[in-house]
């Protein structure tokens, strides 16, 4: 698939350089390239496909992102125990509204009250 011979050019990231500079393939493993040469400064790396590795600043924000997923998550999960609360507490709520009813007679008992 890549077709590429040792020695040919490549264009990768280096880790020294810290930018994708030309390459010349050192190693080929399943005909893909496994070794590069920075062809700038000639640091020997395994190839990454122009992938740059993390920086210490991106480490730091996957982190937090990750950190931030988790409390999202934990959040989430803490949902559904309130969701079964306020469902008991819907029940609950039969109660009082059924303990309202018999103090609304008494007013009907103090109106013959009121007429002697
Ligand atoms: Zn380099």
């Amino acid at each position: 698939m890549w077709g590429l011979r040792l020695g040919d050019d490549i264009d990768d990231f280096c880790i020294k350089c810290k930018r994708v500079t030309n390459h010349s393939v050192l190693a080929i493993v399943d005909d893909a390239p496994a070794k590069v040469r920075c062809r700038t400064c000639y640091h020997e790396q395994e190839f990454r496909d122009s992938i740059a590795p993390p920086t210490k600043r991106e480490l730091k924000k996957a982190a937090e992102a990750e950190a931030a997923a988790a409390a999202a998550a934990d959040a989430e999960s803490g949902l559904d125990p309130e969701i079964e609360a306020s469902a008991a507490g819907n029940g609950d709520a039969d109660e009082p509204i059924a303990a309202e009813a018999p103090p609304s007679s008494k007013p009907a008992a103090k109106k013959p009250a009121r007429k002697r």
